[in-house]
């Protein structure tokens, strides 16, 4: 499975999925249609699947346009979004799995970001690695807001997604890595590997390069929202409850302006 990222509005990304040996395509999270449309073209693919995390419409804008250029295409999403994702035809709830050419997905609930949130895992075959498609809710260095959910449901959220293998690709939808690690450094500002994650993204920003996909190993050595429950993390929130430290920097957060 090759996997292109676009980069699309002021910090999206959309993946598209491509299988070679089908010659078929999916999308995770088209915001928007025509980029999409572009790289199908480029590929020769058709659309068989569009795979979406949650009913935000920087992240189904496009299912409309795309079903009617590919009317075949099936659209996939949460169970819980039932009513709020148009034309949705897979109604999806944890573990749940679902395939793309030689490859299956498990599905992860994740609520937080929005109650009906969910993840897509492909976990790795003989020859390729997993991929995680997660959304809003975990981000390279931060995790999503809380608009819907409470910071219990993130915790538990993102510690599913922690337990998932270090070398597993983590393919979030926006670009917001620099905010991120530029807040992470205020709750964890004694972390090398923060340090110099911070230094790697500021350069490949500087190069316009993405800094996504990010890695599950990464984000538990760098990503505040993935230890709340580090010594690290509990000193600088003053607090040794766990769950308690996770809302005190979610809400920090949430005020940080950088
Ligand atoms: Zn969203
Ligand atoms: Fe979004």
């Amino acid at each position: 499975m090759n996997i292109y990222r676009l980069a699309v509005l002021s910090d999206n990304y959309i993946f598209v999925l491509h299988d070679p040996v089908k010659n078929i395509a999916a999308v995770v999270d088209p915001a928007i249609a025509q980029p999409v449309l572009d790289k199908l073209e480029e590929l020769g693919a058709p659309l068989v699947t569009i795979f979406n995390t949650h009913h935000h419409n920087d992240h189904i804008g496009g299912n409309s346009a795309l079903i009617k250029k590919f009317p075949e295409a099936i659209i996939y999403g949460g169970e819980k979004d039932r009513d709020r994702i148009p034309n949705m035809e897979v109604f999806l709830k944890a573990g749940d799995r679902v395939n793309f050419g030689d490859r299956e997905a498990q599905v992860y609930f994740v609520p937080g970001h929005t109650y009906a949130h969910i993840a897509y895992y492909f976990a790795p075959t003989s020859d390729e690695g997993g991929e995680l498609f997660c959304g809003d809710t975990l981000f390279a260095g931060g995790c999503g807001r809380l608009f819907e959910g409470t910071p219990a449901q993130m915790l538990n959220s993102l510690d599913q997604l922690r337990q998932l293998p270090d070398d597993t690709r983590v393919w979030c939808a926006h670009e917001y890595t620099l905010g991120n690690l530029k807040f992470a450094l205020t709750c964890d500002r004694d972390n090398l590997d923060l340090q110099e994650r911070m230094v790697t993204a500021t350069a490949m920003r500087q190069r316009g390069e993405a800094t996504v996909p990010t890695t599950i190993g990464l984000e538990k050595r760098t990503n505040p929202f993935m230890r709340w429950d580090t010594p690290a993390i509990m000193r600088s929130a003053g607090i040794e409850i766990p769950d308690r430290v996770f809302a005190k920097i979610r809400g920090q957060k949430d005020n940080f302006s950088g």
